[in-house]
């Protein structure tokens, strides 16, 4: 259940595809993230920021299909002479942009077990998976201490759900596929809001 967050991830993916860029390279393009509009797949336009060194107020940044690579507009002179340049931080922002919103998208799409029981345990209880557990009575009264059920909501990446308490296998269930938000309403209703 806990992974990455979405642009956690599209960070992680941008630093594994270009392993030799410096750590200031990656933090401008991050910086640059929110400046970054779609216009189309393969064309974008990224705000100019002074404070990064831009002299213009927008760049445009495409990909070339019949080249296989990204220029931007920063690349060429006034003269429209393309300089020899290493990938600028307009298209390290676009490629974080396009790779972030690739991870939001497969974020939605996640799907994970949920599985609710019962159980009695006096000491800690345990899941593979987010485990979410209240007393299984309206009033703690000694019954309850002296044997202490609790109901349990998990949410967890594997169907078959194991619960423990004190580390010992307490109950098994089999969980019921759902997708991510569908999960996250459930855990909400289960805290009564
Ligand atoms: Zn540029």
């Amino acid at each position: 259940m806990r992974r990455r967050d979405p642009l956690s991830e599209a960070i992680n993916m941008l630093r594994q595809d270009f392993p030799g860029k410096s750590r200031s390279w990656i933090r401008r393009a991050i910086l640059r993230l929110g400046d970054v509009r779609e216009l189309k797949s393969g064309l974008y336009l990224v705000e100019g920021r002074r404070e990064l060194g831009d002299w213009k107020p927008l760049y445009q940044v495409w990909f070339s299909e019949r080249e296989g690579k990204w220029y931007c507009t920063c690349y060429f002179s006034h003269f429209g002479f393309a300089r020899q340049r290493d990938i600028c931080t307009h298209v390290a922002a676009v490629m974080l942009y396009r790779r972030y919103k690739k991870a939001l998208e497969k974020a939605e799409r996640r799907r994970v077990y949920v599985a609710e029981g019962e159980v009695e345990c006096r000491g800690r209880l345990s899941a593979n998976g987010e485990l979410y557990a209240k007393p299984a009575v309206e009033r703690l009264d000694l019954t309850f201490y002296a044997s202490p059920k609790y109901k349990i909501l998990v949410v967890s990446d594997v169907k078959r759900i194991v619960v423990k308490c004190n580390g010992l296998e307490v109950l098994e269930l089999e969980g019921e596929e759902v997708p991510l938000a569908t999960a996250k309403f459930l855990v909400e209703r289960w805290h009564g809001r």
